[in-house]
């Protein structure tokens, strides 16, 4: 008795410390999740922050979770009983395409669907705004990722008056129908903020200059745009406060630091994924065992039949 108390007391203890370890390794700072609507300040998130750590403690951390996120991304696809969304916004020059590049690559292509969301063509605009979304929304089994979404409605739209503003304030109760609609047929969603200062865009915008090699990037839109940076930071805020869900939340990124943002978004997916990691798993070694059986009931048949 006593020595089975003595195992099962050693057990917890080394479960929980394994447990403590993983909290440690994977927890993104609680502040910056946004799940519940509330009314949002940006000043009170640095842009600049990079929770304390260096470049090359970082650099370590963001190997090791872009494997996990590897390995996580193997299971959803093969499980197939969950989609991710991961929405990116941001301003201009704020790192939507740099965390694609960073973050995914780690991750199999044959499971990702990359969906850029540029200025809406005119049969897009003859449907409402959820419309071309909704046909990229991500496949069970799928990871999605879009760079720019249907935020842009409620952003770009509203400082531009594209639309009245009876339409755009409509907007936010539909988009969290839509995607309360995603996530209740197994869509996991995830929304990231990429919050950069004011003073960080301009230097990354000259920098852009001077690069040869980026000219293509260059567009005199994104100075005209950084002309309405207040109006985009109240359209974010609002689209932050009013859109912020248990089922699909956000997250405000520090941006300032590329090498901060890339190891924040991984560890807030992988941190995400990881309930449903366990499930898919259990699910998976079942379907295993299942075909195992199959197959030796298929040989075992075969074998009597020759
Ligand atoms: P980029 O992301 O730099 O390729 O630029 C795409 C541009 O398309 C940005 O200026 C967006 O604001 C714009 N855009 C995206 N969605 C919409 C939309 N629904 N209405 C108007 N402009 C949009
Ligand atoms: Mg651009």
């Amino acid at each position: 008795m006593g020595a089975v108390n003595r195992r099962d007391i050693r057990q917890a203890l080394a479960a929980r410390i394994l447990e403590e370890h993983h909290r440690q390794e994977v927890s993104v700072e609680k502040k910056a999740l946004i799940d519940s609507p509330r009314a949002v300040a940006l000043d009170a998130f640095d842009p600049a922050d990079t929770g304390g750590m260096d470049k090359d403690q970082a650099a370590d951390k963001v190997g090791k979770l872009e494997r996990r996120l590897a390995h996580q991304q193997e299971l959803l696809y093969a499980a197939a009983q969950n989609a991710v969304m991961v929405v990116l916004q941001g301003m201009d020059t704020s790192g939507k395409d740099g965390t694609i590049k960073h973050v995914m690559a780690s991750v199999n292509p044959v499971g990702v669907q990359v969906s850029n969301f540029k200025q809406p063509t005119a049969e897009e605009l003859a449907h409402d705004f959820l419309w071309r979304v909704h046909r990229r929304a991500p496949a069970l089994g799928v990871l999605g990722i879009f760079n720019r979404s249907h935020y842009e409605d409620v952003l770009v739209v509203r400082v531009h008056k594209l639309v009245p503003q009876e339409v755009w304030k409509q907007r936010y109760e539909q988009i969290n129908a839509f995607e309360r609609t995603l996530a209740q047929n197994g869509t996991i969603v995830l929304k990231f903020f990429l919050h950069i200062s004011k003073v960080e865009q301009e230097r990354r915008l000259l920098e852009r200059e001077r690069d040869l090699e980026k000219s293509w990037k260059l567009a005199v839109a994104d100075w005209q745009e950084r002309g309405y940076w207040d109006e985009y930071q109240k359209a974010y805020t609002d689209a932050l406060g009013r859109c912020a869900t248990k089922e699909a939340p956000w997250y405000v990124v520090p941006a300032d630091k590329k090498w901060y943002r890339d190891l924040f978004i991984a560890q807030a997916i992988v941190e995400r994924l990881e309930p449903h990691e366990r499930r898919w798993e259990r699910d998976l070694k079942e379907r295993g065992k299942r075909e195992r059986a199959a197959i030796e009931e298929y040989r075992r048949q075969h074998s009597a039949q020759k």
